[in-house]
């Protein structure tokens, strides 16, 4: 196991030069079977919501039940609220206006989740798989592919990768954002896992993250700090790092989400540790764990590599099936200690 701080630092070096961002190079990499969402080589798009039903449903059903609890699935009925839901929320604009988000990686990641959908050479800072744009070009490559999309494309996302490696990154493509296309939302992922960079670039991050355009989701790796360092290759010690970095954002105003795939490990302890999962968030915010979303691991060609390097670095395979972890969070430990009228909202209703 490894130390996931350290290794931040030596990619960090690697992911700035003169001004400008080390970026992924997606196309080819076999992220997405097929290639339906690639862009360019470097930006792809997602569509957060996009089932039939919801588009084809006026925004108040939208913004109903219909859209809330378990499809037959077994599954959340809808996968990623956010960031359609909280930028509509929050700018108080149609839904359909943010559904399509254009996204991109930066090319670094301290941690080797074992269901990591991108590549390892994708995540490793190396110069051959990605390439340096400034946050001018980022824009104007969204302005560019904004402008021949046919379905409204508003949103901007720095994914990863662990783009709060390089969080000058968020800084200069916000402020660049906000320059050129100031009615545009931002996204940002994180793994949560850089306390020390957050701290050092505090004030200006907070410029950034208190504004109602912008939105961050950190995911969480693991309900213990044993499964975190199964699932992500760190040493245990740092799984407390999340829930301190947690803190830290939304002490910076952030409008702050939550994810974690659902993976437990040890089948006769699943409630327990979701539950224990749970008070651990409610100790950085009570209501944080009404803002979690959970997300349910696929089989991408690339996480199946991932995987099968994981286990051959010792790591064990997750036993728990992903159905019955969601079922036990949603549908027993959240109503256990909130109301019904708690669980109706959407997550960007929930206030922290
Ligand atoms: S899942 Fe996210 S945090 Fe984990 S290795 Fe992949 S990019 Fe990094």
């Amino acid at each position: 196991m490894f130390n996931s701080d350290q290794r931040a630092q030596v990619l960090r070096k690697n992911l700035i030069k003169d001004g400008k961002y080390l970026l992924s190079k997606i196309g080819g990499a076999g992220q997405d079977p097929g290639e339906r969402k690639v862009l360019t080589e470097y930006f792809r798009y997602k569509d957060y919501v996009d089932d039939i039903k919801w588009i084809n449903s006026t925004e108040i059903e939208k913004w109903s039940d219909n859209f809330l609890g378990f499809g037959e699935n077994g599954f959340k009925k809808t996968e990623f609220q956010n960031p359609t839901y909280s930028a509509s929320y929050n700018l108080k604009r149609d839904l359909s206006e943010f559904s399509k988000v254009f996204t991109m990686q930066v090319a670094g990641c301290n941690y080797s989740c074992n269901y990591c959908f991108v590549p390892r050479e994708l995540n490793s800072a190396n110069e051959k798989y990605g390439r340096f744009f400034s946050a001018e070009e980022i824009v104007d490559e969204f302005l560019r592919i904004k402008k021949q999309s046919e379905a409204p494309m508003n949103v901007i996302r720095i994914s990863g990768g662990e783009c709060m490696i390089i969080l000058e990154i968020i800084i200069d493509v916000y402020a660049e954002m906000m320059k050129k296309s100031p009615d545009s939302y931002l996204w940002i992922d994180t793994n949560l896992s850089t306390l020390e960079i957050i701290k050092e670039y505090r004030s200006e991050l907070q410029k950034v993250l208190s504004q109602k355009n912008v939105g961050i989701v950190g995911c969480f790796k693991g309900t213990t700090k044993e499964d975190f360092s199964i699932i992500t290759g760190a040493e245990e010690r740092f799984c407390k790092e999340q829930f301190e970095t947690a803190k830290l954002l939304i002490e910076l105003e952030a409008d702050f989400y939550v994810y974690i795939p659902a993976y437990v490990y040890d089948k006769k302890h699943v409630e327990e540790k979701l539950e224990g999962f749970l008070f651990e968030l409610q100790k950085v915010n009570k209501n944080l764990p009404l803002r979690l979303e959970m997300l349910k691991i696929e089989d991408f060609p690339a996480a199946k590599i991932n995987f099968e390097l994981a286990k051959k670095e010792g790591r064990s395979i997750p036993n728990t099936s992903q159905k019955a972890v969601f079922d036990l969070w949603y549908n027993k430990l959240l109503p256990k200690y909130y109301t019904e009228e708690e669980l109706r909202k959407f997550c960007c209703e929930v206030e922290l």
